[in-house]
């Protein structure tokens, strides 16, 4: 006879969910997916449920899609994993020489890590850097958008505005700076999207002026402000902010990790702005949520 396990006691004896109050389980026990296909997920009872959050932003062709079943079990079979200092392997070129035709013009070199949180590290580490290593090693600084995210991680979580995932770490994150008034649902401008004129972009103009000049980068997330709410703002915004950061000599880092992969109806959301940043973070849509991976262009 086999033993009944009731999952749901498990799962709440051993699992921390991210991104949720734990308490709502007792309201709400987790739903225990068993397996998926296309656009449903299905319970342990057989019961479909929609994925209408595409699993986090991440499932863009569909679950178990037979396409991507087959070569990451071909890939398996093959080779599973190399050290990658040193070391090199076919898919890995092939994916950056296919993705430097598709990406904003400029971007043509592909660091590879294994989350969000990480390529956007990454990407502040390459800018601090850059600046370190071309005789600006005072811009030490970040500059971030109104409500912004941009992952958990410390560097990450200094580049984000919003207290729910950083209001307690606040003693140890850097001291960024963050733009006010980009909130096109309840414009602090009153204005509409027929009569707006970008007034908001003031508050980057100040910052720009203030804290330009030992600043290393800016970063957006483009036209889409994912964990804010699914904001929108315009993208003469980024077309602004491009020329600005040119003028101060300030990098321009586009956080494409939730809006990339055609999410906004073009392939990456800065083709909208008709600009190109000087660093890419992508990650969830490349994978289509198989595995943690992201690159920092
Ligand atoms: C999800 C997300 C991240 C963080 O990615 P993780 O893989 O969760 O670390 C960063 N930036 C944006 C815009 C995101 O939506």
């Amino acid at each position: 006879m086999t033993e009944k396990i009731d999952w749901q006691a498990e799962d709440k004896k051993y699992i921390w969910h991210p991104a949720m109050q734990m308490k709502d389980n007792e309201v709400f026990p987790p739903v225990l997916i068993d397996h998926a296909k296309g656009v449903y997920l299905y319970d342990t009872e057989g019961k479909p449920y929609l994925d209408i959050i595409s699993s986090w932003w991440c499932n863009l062709l569909g679950h178990c899609n037979p396409e991507i079943n087959e070569a990451l079990k071909r890939q398996i079979d093959t080779l599973e994993h190399v050290i990658f200092t040193n070391f090199s392997h076919k898919p890995a070129i092939e994916l950056s020489r296919e993705l430097a035709e598709l990406l904003p013009k400029g971007l043509t070199k592909f660091t590879y890590h294994d989350n969000g949180s990480s390529a956007v590290e990454a990407a502040m580490k390459m800018a601090y850097q850059y600046h370190n290593q071309t005789g600006h090693p005072e811009r030490q600084k970040f500059m971030c958008l109104d409500s912004s995210y941009h992952g958990e991680t410390i560097g990450a979580l200094s580049v984000g505005s919003m207290d729910d995932y950083a209001g307690i770490f606040h003693p140890l994150l850097m001291d960024n700076i963050h733009f006010k008034g980009l909130d096109c649902y309840r414009c602090p401008y009153g204005k509409t999207r027929e009569t707006c004129n970008i007034e908001c972009f003031e508050s980057a103009e100040e910052a720009f002026e203030k804290f330009g000049k030992e600043t290393a980068a800016c970063i957006v997330e483009p036209v889409l402000q994912g964990a804010a709410g699914m904001r929108m703002y315009p993208p003469a915004y980024l077309t602004k902010l491009r020329a600005l950061c040119d003028k101060y000599g300030v990098l321009l880092i586009d956080d494409e990790i939730a809006a990339g992969f055609g999410r906004t109806g073009k392939l990456f959301a800065i083709e909208h702005a008709g600009v190109s940043p000087d660093i890419l973070c992508t990650s969830k849509g490349l994978t289509a949520g198989y595995m943690p991976m992201s690159i920092t262009v």
